[in-house]
């Protein structure tokens, strides 16, 4: 499964360079050309899903295990005091690339900042609304 005009689709498929940290028969890590901190990674699936939303279960459930294999070296290699795990879907919540992909973003004391909000305070009711309305979808 591919989309023609999906530069991430190339890059996975190897026909755009990229630099790759890893790669198996589903995945391809590459670093992240715009990045953030030192040793910021994506993981690409190497089949095209827009977003969470339409991945794949089985793939998805390869995509936690081997970010934890990524976090493992980044934390042994690159000496980066944590990391965070990004991972955008639609225009609104950040996403320019419209296949999935996860961010892996080593951060180091005193380095760039990367996911900042300030928490709201909702009543209990809005809480129960808002899970309400989930739940029905479930
Ligand atoms: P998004 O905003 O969709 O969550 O993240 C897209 C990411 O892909 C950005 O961090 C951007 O720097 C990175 N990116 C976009 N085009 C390329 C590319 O051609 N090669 C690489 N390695 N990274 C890219
Ligand atoms: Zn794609």
């Amino acid at each position: 499964m591919r989309d023609d005009n999906c530069i991430f689709c190339k890059i996975a498929a190897g026909e755009i360079p990229s630099k790759t940290v890893y790669e198996d028969e589903t995945f391809r890590v590459i670093m992240d050309l715009g990045a953030a901190s030192e040793g910021h990674a994506l993981i690409l699936p190497k089949d095209h899903y827009a977003n969470v939303l339409e991945l794949d279960e089985a793939i998805a459930a390869k995509v936690l295990p081997l970010a934890g294999k990524i976090a493992r070296a980044m934390k042994k290699g690159l000496k980066c005091d944590g990391l965070n795990l990004v991972q955008n879907n639609g225009e609104t919540a950040g996403q320019t690339v419209m296949h999935f992909h996860l961010h892996m973003i080593p951060r180091y004391k005193g380095g760039c900042e990367v996911i900042e909000w300030k928490p709201g305070s909702p009543t209990p009711e809005e809480l129960e609304a808002a899970a309400e309305k989930i739940k029905a979808e479930l």
